[in-house]
């Protein structure tokens, strides 16, 4: 199928976009990437009645350090940039990790974090590890920037907390403390799919134990989660088995996934146990490394 008819304005500048889409906020879109717009444009899932192609802003397309260890990443910082940075790798390992698993390397090579968390699809991986490595996402209009939480971020399937008038600009990584080990898996029938299911973690060790716990899924609700029963449950322990069993419980008793023409939600869930372990203890062992 081919789109309905819209205009095409390429932005020269943050503020020519932003006063663009101001103008026309309940009838335009936003194009960067295009890896997940174009495809809604042929089906005609949406019709805008003009495409603002922030391509070009090359303003945003960026990986810069932060005092605190962090990163702050451009918007239009292409999914194949995060997945081969030396920076990003250094600062937060699980990114490349991850950003392997993302559609294919021509897609890899368009799709930008901004795009990806903006289209907000429950299976894309950007999103969880956004809620992972509890991002800020700053987002511009005409009366200045707005910050957002990752957690406030994601409200729904395909649905994000952005206004009409709303850009997103760049995004926000704290740096993780010493001691971090990070670990991410996913479950998909063939490379380059969206994961049937996926989770990531973050353990911060010292003396022996764990003292701070993050893990995250996708592709088992409607936005990807936090999982806030497991992190509890692994807080001031050592991770013997006992302690990975009641934090996969924690993690996944709670889990109502959907059903779909792909998996079950009782396959989904068995996914998000099998990966949740797994991470958990490879996320151990490299917290445990990083201290040798
Ligand atoms: C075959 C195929 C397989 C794929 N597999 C995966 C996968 O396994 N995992 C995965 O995560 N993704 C996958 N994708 C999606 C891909 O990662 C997209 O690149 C990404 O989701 C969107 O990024 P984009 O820059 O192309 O955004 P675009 O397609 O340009 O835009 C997507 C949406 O975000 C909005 N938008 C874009 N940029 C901004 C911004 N800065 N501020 C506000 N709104 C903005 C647009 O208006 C639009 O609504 C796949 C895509 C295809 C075609």
């Amino acid at each position: 199928m081919k789109p309905a008819p819209f205009d095409y304005h390429c932005a020269d500048s943050i503020e020519e976009a932003v006063a663009l889409l101001a103008r026309h906020s309940a009838d335009a879109k936003i194009i960067a990437g295009g890896q997940s717009l174009m495809p809604m444009l042929n089906f005609r899932v949406v019709k805008p009645s003009l495409l603002i192609d922030i391509g070009k802003l090359v303003e945003l397309d960026y990986v810069r350090e932060r005092p605190d260890g962090g990163l702050t990443i451009g918007a239009l910082t292409r999914h194949r940039t995060l997945e081969t940075s030396p920076l990003v790798a250094r600062r937060f390992p699980v990114i490349p990790e991850t950003m392997q698993h993302v559609a294919h390397l021509a897609i890899r090579n368009r799709g930008t974090i901004g795009g990806s968390l903006s289209h907000a699809d429950p299976a894309a991986e950007l999103p969880m590890l956004a809620k992972l490595l509890n991002a800020v996402i700053i987002v511009q209009s005409e009366s200045g920037e707005r910050h957002i939480p990752a957690q406030d971020f994601f409200v729904g399937a395909l649905t994000n907390a952005l206004e009409d008038n709303e850009i997103v600009v760049r995004i926000e990584l704290p740096g993780l403390p010493a001691g971090s080990g990070s670990a991410f898996e996913e479950f998909a029938r063939r490379a380059g799919d969206f994961a049937l299911a996926a989770v990531g973690a973050v353990l911060v060790v010292n003396a022996g134990k764990v003292t701070q716990a993050r893990v995250a899924m996708m592709g088992v609700g409607d936005t990807p989660l936090r999982c806030p029963g497991a992190e509890l449950a692994l807080v001031g322990q050592v991770l013997s088995e006992e302690v990975l069993d009641r934090a996969v419980e924690a993690a996944c008793a709670p889990l109502e996934p959907n059903r779909d023409l792909h998996a079950s939600p009782e396959y989904r869930k068995h996914l998000a146990s099998v990966l949740c372990r797994r991470v958990l203890r490879t996320a151990w062992a490299r917290a445990g490394a990083s201290h040798e």
